[in-house]
């Protein structure tokens, strides 16, 4: 076969602009990208094994080996992975297939240019080569398959792929760095080393760096031995006191891709009837595409140390789809399916636990540190909702756990149903609330009556919260009242009664002739004591459909 070019995709083209010429300074992440890689495809020549030995002979150590070449200004990263055919190096290096970073580059080409920040902030995977490389060549051999190619790119327009003579299964990524100081420093050997420790807690394989021969005092090369890198276990294996801080969150940097620090995690290891190690993090910013639908990307699943799957759903309810982080099992079987681990006893074990853990750890984050807990609120508090409306357990956690902004909250303040119950105002006998749009509802005339009375009123502004408020009727021993509807039953004084009386007899007529006008609109006409200062409001009917609600519906076409 002789060489053939190929065109990039679009937006795989509009993402290699974007590396080209990224002014994003932590370049470093390409060898987490790749590192990553190479033990995915570990992983899955492993996994398929199970079922087809002969994909893996006995003896076959998997392994991932690193080495440098500073005159030549390369790279060299190599596993014994599944490795690729030619149909695969198309698919996977020629396009891409999520649609969540599909929309995303999208969004970024139409940003300005700054937003070359965000760079970090998705999974960038393997272009991120890009950011150092001027060259990168791609050696592989599929496991089962005898055919091996050689895969090259510019990181320009297109690629070329041509056959390529292999007898060793895996994969061999070499990169030709650029020219300028940073890309230079990726060919020195202690960097090198740094990066890959920093990065490698998750690698249950050997990484092996391969330092370069030197010439001895006689002149002659000498080979230098081969050094491992990373620990033989894996993090999430090791006890919490063997492993940093430091570690800790460089580890949430490759499993999550996200650049910033998680806003908190859990580590634990179960043991009794049945033995897991999980680690969970909860991460500080909203991952960009929570809202898409293939955003699922929960905990990956590990049987025994092997990989199983990655956005394993049957662990995290899709209320806590942002949670990032890792379960392994002792008890599944290795062959496990997406089909067995529905309505299986052990995941539904396991899952309970993880999602008590995530909780105790927002408490925990809640108690601590309020300003922190209200920013990442803010930023992830709208998924904890729909906690709400999709399941019966965990509300009591769940309420906890809630914020909202109200009649006497400023600036970022946010309170929760405990404190608002402890400085309810004797008298107060319900939990006052208003759903409405967040630009008006601070204007809201229906909001007179309860200041003036230091009631305090929750805001509520954001779309999931009518739902919300549809399975929230309680907390502890009081009821939660909207006062959009009906009537709010204040304890009145003797003079706020007769004033009440007197004014129903002074505004009979003008009722009766503004019924009579707006008779088609409306249900009823009435003196209330709700307002202060304005004139009027509209109130719904204790049974109604809130006006909020009437308005979501509209906007969804019903
Ligand atoms: P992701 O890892 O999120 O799928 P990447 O851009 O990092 O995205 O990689 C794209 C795909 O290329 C991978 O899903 C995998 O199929 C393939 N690939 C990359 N590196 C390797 C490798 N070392 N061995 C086998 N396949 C690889
Ligand atoms: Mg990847």
């Amino acid at each position: 076969m002789a060489t053939e070019k190929m065109e990039f995709q679009t937006e795989v083209r509009d993402m290699l602009n974007l590396m080209i010429n990224s002014l994003y300074s932590n370049k470093e992440i390409f060898l987490r990208e790749l590192v990553s890689n190479a033990a995915d495809a570990l992983d899955k020549r492993r996994f398929l094994s199970l079922s087809n030995s002969s994909l893996l002979p006995v003896g076959t150590q998997l392994r991932i080996d690193i080495s440098v070449n500073k005159e030549g200004k390369r790279l060299i990263v190599e596993d014994n992975g599944i490795g690729m055919n030619k149909e695969d190096l198309i698919n996977c290096l020629g396009t891409i297939a999520r649609s969540g970073t599909k929309n995303f580059i999208k969004n970024l080409k139409d940003a300005d240019k700054s937003s070359v920040d965000l760079i970090g902030q998705f999974g960038v995977g393997f272009y991120s080569v890009f950011m150092v490389a001027k060259k990168v060549e791609v050696l592989t051999l599929k496991a089962g398959e005898t055919q091996g190619y050689l895969w090259s790119s510019e990181g320009t327009g297109d690629f070329e792929i041509s056959e390529a003579p292999l007898d060793k299964v895996g994969t061999k990524i070499t990169l030709y760095l650029k020219d300028d100081e940073d890309a230079d420093d990726f060919a020195s050997e202690w960097k090198i080393k740094d990066i890959v420790q920093k990065y490698s807690g998750f690698v249950s394989y050997g990484i092996y760096f391969h330092p370069e021969a030197t010439k001895n005092d006689k002149g002659e090369l000498e080979e230098k031995p081969e050094e491992r890198l990373n620990d033989k276990t894996a993090l999430w294996r090791q006890s919490e006191k063997e492993v940093t801080e430091e570690q800790y969150k460089d580890f949430y940097n490759v499993i999550s891709h996200e650049a910033d620090e998680p806003a908190a995690w859990s580590h634990s290891h179960a043991e009794g009837s049945q033995e897991f190690w999980s680690l969970v993090y909860i991460p500080s910013k909203a991952p960009f595409n929570i809202w898409h639908n293939d955003a699922l990307h929960g905990l990956k699943l590990y049987v025994k140390k092997v990989f199983i799957m990655d956005d394993c759903k049957d662990l995290l309810p899709p209320w806590l789809r942002f949670v990032r982080g890792v379960v392994d099992s002792e008890d599944l079987p290795l062959n496990v399916s997406r089909e067995i681990l529905q309505n299986n006893k052990i995941i539904t074990n396991i899952r309970k636990h993880v999602i008590k853990k995530v909780l105790d750890a927002l408490q925990n984050m809640a108690d601590k540190d309020v300003a922190k807990y209200n920013a990442w609120w803010r930023e992830l508090g709208m998924v904890l909702k729909e906690g709400f409306y999709m399941n019966w357990e965990h509300l009591d956690e769940l309420k906890k756990l809630l914020r909202f902004e109200s009649t006497k909250t400023e600036g970022d303040a946010l309170v929760s149903l405990d404190e608002y119950v402890k400085r309810m105002p004797e008298g107060q006998k319900e939990i006052y609330y208003l759903v409405g749009d967040k630009n008006a509802i601070k204007s809201n005339p229906m909001l007179e009556a309860f200041k003036a009375k230091g009631y305090e009123v929750l805001l509520m502004s954001d779309g999931i919260d009518e739902f919300m408020m549809s399975s929230l009727t309680e907390f502890g021993d009081k009821k939660f009242h909207d006062i959009s509807r009906g009537d709010v039953d204040f304890e009145k004084t003797e003079e706020e009664k007769k004033a009440e009386e007197e004014n129903k007899g002074i505004f009979k007529g003008l009722c009766e002739n503004l019924q009579k006008v707006l008779d088609e609109n409306i249900k009823e006409v009435r003196v209330s004591s709700r307002l202060k200062d304005s004139p009027c409001c509209l109130v719904t009917s204790e049974d109604a459909m809130s006006a909020q609600m009437e308005r979501m519906m509209k906007a969804m076409g019903q």
